[in-house]
């Protein structure tokens, strides 16, 4: 019997991201820090429980990215990632 996953997809962060991001970031393809490995960022473990979203990596659980809004500002830590590939 499995543990109850206790975290969302990426998808979830879609509207969130939207506040900085005029593209789908969902969509994009990115690579862990840590692991290396290459994903799309809708196959992120998202947690929410945190003030703000914390994006993991699906195969190590490295934190890919974090978003907190407070008050007025937008705060974004993406150095959990190589990089980003948007696509155009
Ligand atoms: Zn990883």
């Amino acid at each position: 019997m499995s543990e109850p996953r206790n975290y969302l997809d990426g998808n979830v962060a879609a509207g969130e991201l939207s506040t900085i991001f005029t593209m789908d970031v969902t969509t994009a393809e990115g690579q862990c820090a840590h692991c290396g490995a290459i994903k799309r960022f809708a196959e992120a473990h998202l947690y929410m429980q945190a003030p703000g979203v914390v994006a993991r990596c699906a195969v190590c659980e490295h934190v890919l990215l974090r978003l907190v809004n407070a008050r007025q500002h937008m705060f974004l830590d993406a150095r959990g990632m190589t990089y980003l590939r948007l696509d155009m």
